[in-house]
């Protein structure tokens, strides 16, 4: 008898996700062993794949106790793109979204990429420990290169996961709470903290990532939920919208509801929102749907995105009065940053004999 063995991408996942639920136990316990570097482009609105991916992960870990570090990554927004767009207003809007979230700038520390120079330094020493064969085989790149369409691929998007493995270590970063398609870029990262302590002496952890419960959340077309591929459900739209969107969202033709992610991604995507806004299992969720159809499910499925971003989004218009205090929370955040990003840039110095 033959066995299929499992494709790299899937094992891999498979992994991360064994990994992920033993990183829990370890985080209950001592909490202060892990450092935590996570972010996100500003490119538009955080939506419920964020929420679900990975910002409610950077909740938790704040809550129990793990130092938390944010980055807004604005030098990547041009990594695909010729427009910086709004780039102020995406920067005030995506710190918005994260304290509505829960995060709390008091023990969370946010800051930018083009604020903290020593961070980007890290990039040449990094770029000669990686080949361009294996940037050009990541397949998240390729994925974000194809949704870019004809545009052709920048030397920042093939390089992307090397700055962010800067951004990682800069800070001594060992748990990256993310979602599924970052997978591929934090193995890279481990590859570059591993090379660069084979050759000039141990000075960077290999971070691990932590996925959540929805790793890979769609949007309302069936594919990725994506700011760049417009159709996400952003936390910050209203109830309407939100209704709207969810009514417009593609099902298929089959009445009773289930959980079934491979054989019905769409509706399973659908029952997964659901659930997870409830705080109850997929499939106790679809059966409370059963054989009332695809009509029903949506309806419900509105109701509790709504009602679970009824108290984020009333945070949200409460701290969008006041928009010198999400300033003040990105100055003090980026000074911070700069600290940690010299002193790492001092010992790589010295390890590399260039001080
Ligand atoms: P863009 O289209 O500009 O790349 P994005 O929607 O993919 O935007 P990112 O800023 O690239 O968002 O991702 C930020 C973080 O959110 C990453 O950790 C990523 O894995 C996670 N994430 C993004 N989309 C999803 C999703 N649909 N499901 C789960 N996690 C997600
Ligand atoms: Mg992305």
């Amino acid at each position: 008898m033959t066995t299929l063995a499992l494709d790299p991408a899937e094992a891999s996942f498979q992994r991360a996700q064994t990994r992920s639920a033993e990183l829990d136990t370890e985080i209950a316990r001592s909490p202060e062993r892990f450092r935590v570097l996570t972010g996100d482009r500003p490119t538009g609105p955080l939506h419920l794949g964020h929420l679900f991916g990975t910002l409610a992960n950077r909740v938790r870990l704040q809550d129990a106790g793990v130092e938390v570090l944010v980055l807004v990554a604005d030098y990547q927004v041009i990594a695909d793109r010729d427009d910086l767009g709004d780039l102020p207003g995406a920067v005030t809007g995506l710190l918005l979204d994260q304290l509505a979230a829960g995060l709390d700038p008091d023990r969370t520390t946010f800051f930018r990429h083009s604020a903290v120079p020593a961070l980007n330094q890290l990039m040449l020493p990094f770029l000669s420990l990686v080949t361009v064969a294996e940037l050009q085989r990541n397949p998240t790149v390729k994925a974000e290169a194809e949704a870019a369409g004809a545009r052709p691929l920048s030397g920042l998007l093939l390089t992307y996961p090397v700055h962010q493995a800067a951004d990682i270590l800069f800070c001594g970063g060992n748990l990256v709470p993310v979602g599924r398609d970052q997978l591929p870029h934090l193995e890279l990262t481990r590859t570059i903290a591993r090379r660069f302590n084979q050759r000039y002496g141990q000075l960077f952890p290999e971070p691990e990532a932590l996925l959540s419960q929805a790793p890979l959340l769609l949007g309302t077309d069936g594919t990725k939920m994506s700011k760049s591929r417009g159709n996400t459900l952003a936390l910050r739209d209203d109830e309407d919208r939100t209704a709207a969107l969810i009514r417009g969202a593609t099902t298929d033709a089959e009445r009773t509801i289930s959980y079934q992610p491979d054989r019905r991604p769409e509706v399973s995507n659908l029952v997964l929102l659901g659930a997870l806004c409830r705080g109850e299992s997929p499939e106790s969720f679809a059966d409370s749907i059963g054989g009332r159809g695809a009509a029903a499910l949506k309806a419900a499925v509105t109701e509790a995105v709504n009602e679970h971003l009824r108290p984020l989004r009333r945070r949200r218009a409460e701290l969008t009065a006041d928009p010198g205090a999400v300033r003040e929370v990105l100055a003090l955040g980026n000074a911070r940053a700069n600290e940690l990003a010299e002193a790492t840039l001092d010992r790589v110095r010295v390890a590399m004999q260039m001080s």
